[in-house]
């Protein structure tokens, strides 16, 4: 039986459902599982054998113990299922695994796709999950108040929840994102959502304003009794949701899994995992992959401009007292990376110095780690950084070379792969999480394949077309007549404007 405790207090003890449902606990700790299932030789063993949905399941329902297996493999039959992801749109080679396809590029680097959902983007495979495991846990819980999610989105994760929780039953679903911080792609796919339950606002500032301002409405005690009288409860979808992190453990073992099958590896070599990182979720499932026993070497954590991350990792120092850049890889522009705090506790395992630890951010901005404490986290992570500039190089680079193609954040990644490569002078065998179809990031893409001319993301949704005559790489489903679209929600708000954007959705009908 597995309970659920906060970083910042170790008494607390949640069923997996209550955890689902809370997001966040009350001090501000994020919720961690009070203990790591051993997945052995043997268990790996009967998932060589399974579809990803099987898989999937059977990783799940080691951490929420209070779901069935069955219950389980309902949900991811359905989640990641050939309807909702589509591996037509691979420019590798699809196998029949939908969700999270290998594209091998060369000996020893590979590639998993895992971009093939509704949303084209990897946060669709927690995100087809999480609504599920919801809805689910407001039965379990016998729950009286509905559900509504609150998102703060540097992109991609506004449309995915938008896409997972779009009609689902006691749940609504408010999403604000940066006006100018994400691709005019990611912004039609926001603001032409369907669904009776949404609600979008662009809001006036960087990404850190919108989770700041967030974090602040969760925080707001009389508001939540205001939400309540209506029958309302907040809940967050973001990566720091536990049910968003879960689902993202499977493709650590399942790209494993379908290396071991493809005769590329045999079962117990060790593999290293190459992650563009940004709000650290991505990253930390594979740490809890690796703690439960999948034949992981190393964590290689790809940062863009943004590289408070890279940082960390040489330093110990995380130090958020820095210019934030814009960068063309936007879900990575991030300054706090909330999920890191989770692999503190791990480490460190004292949830009272992980509260003095961020009561030191959120006051200095800063914190230093123990040496003793980063040795242990420099035997599994290693940071690197890459430029925009570099990242564009790389794509023309893999495109030309290989006829593949990769979208700015997989770049950031296969470049710092690259570059510890080449500092290290071995290839050890190691898998690129990729995490966005170039169809979503086209002007960077276009203008890294065709060298001279300079589009921006602001060029319009035309350069899908534009992109697609150039490289006549297939346009995954969802963004294929993105452009016809219709907008629904145009508003653009300020910070002290979120709450009543939260309070109108809340009293629609
Ligand atoms: C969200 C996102 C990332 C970063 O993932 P984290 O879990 O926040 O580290 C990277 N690439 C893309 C395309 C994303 O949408």
């Amino acid at each position: 039986m597995i309970k659920y405790n906060s970083t910042r207090n170790n008494a607390l003890s949640l069923s997996g459902a209550e955890a689902i449902l809370q997001g966040l606990s009350t001090e501000g700790g994020l919720l961690v599982p009070d203990s790591i299932p051993l997945v052995g030789t043997d268990d790996i063993q009967n998932l060589l054998k399974m579809s990803y949905a099987e898989r999937s399941a059977y990783i799940c329902s080691l951490f929420l113990t209070d779901y069935s297996r069955e219950e389980l493999l309902a949900m991811t039959n359905a989640a990641y299922g050939a309807e909702k992801f589509d591996v037509n749109g691979s420019i590798g080679t699809a196998t029949e695994n939908f969700a999270a396809p290998l594209y091998k590029v060369k000996d020893n680097t590979y590639v998993c796709e895992l971009w093939h959902g509704p949303t084209a983007a990897f946060k669709d495979i927690a995100l087809q999950m999480l609504p599920r495991f919801m809805s689910a846990a407001l039965t379990k819980t016998g729950a009286k108040d509905d559900v509504l999610i609150l998102v703060a989105t540097s992109g991609d994760t506004g449309k995915a929840a938008l896409e997972g929780f779009c009609d689902v039953d006691r749940c609504k679903i408010q999403v604000f994102y940066p006006k100018d911080g994400v691709s005019d792609v990611q912004k039609l796919q926001m603001t032409s959502q369907a669904g009776q339950n949404v609600g979008v606002s662009a809001i006036l500032g960087n990404f850190d304003d919108a989770q700041t301002g967030v974090k602040n409405i969760f925080g707001d005690k009389g508001f939540a009794k205001e939400l309540s009288a209506r029958g309302t409860a907040l809940s967050s979808a973001n990566s720091i949701n536990w049910g968003r992190l879960l689902p993202q453990i499977v493709y650590y073992f399942s790209a494993y899994c379908d290396l071991v099958n493809d005769g590329e590896i045999a079962p117990g070599d060790k593999l290293d995992f190459c992650v563009p990182t940004g709000n650290f979720g991505n990253i930390l499932a594979g740490y809890y992959a690796r703690k439960m026993g999948l034949p992981v070497r190393r964590l290689i954590c790809a940062s863009n401009r943004n590289d408070v991350l890279t940082e960390f990792f040489a330093t110990g120092v995380y130090n958020r007292n820095r210019e934030f850049f814009t960068t063309e890889s936007p879900s990575m522009d991030i300054l706090v990376s909330s999920n890191l705090e989770r692999l503190l506790y791990h480490e460190i395992g004292d949830a009272q110095k992980i509260a003095e630890l961020m009561a030191q951010l959120s006051q200095d901005g800063k914190y230093t780690v123990p040496d003793g404490v980063m040795d242990s986290v420099r035997g599994i992570f290693t940071g690197g950084t890459y430029s925009d500039e570099s990242g564009r190089e790389v794509i023309a680079d893999l495109w030309y070379s290989d006829g593949y193609l990769i979208d700015t954040h997989t770049a950031v990644a296969y470049g710092v792969l690259e570059q510890k490569r080449e500092a290290e002078g071995e290839a050890f065998p190691t898998v690129v999480l990729s995490t966005a179809s170039p169809y979503k990031f086209c002007g960077a893409v276009l203008s890294a394949v065709t060298g001279g001319t300079d589009f921006t993301e602001t060029d319009g949704v035309e350069l899908i077309d534009a992109l697609y005559g150039k490289t006549r790489a297939p346009v995954p489903r969802p963004l294929a007549g993105l452009a016809e679209r219709e907008v629904r929600f145009p508003g653009v708000v300020t910070a002290a404007e979120m709450k009543d954007e939260v309070r109108r959705l809340a009293e629609r009908v």
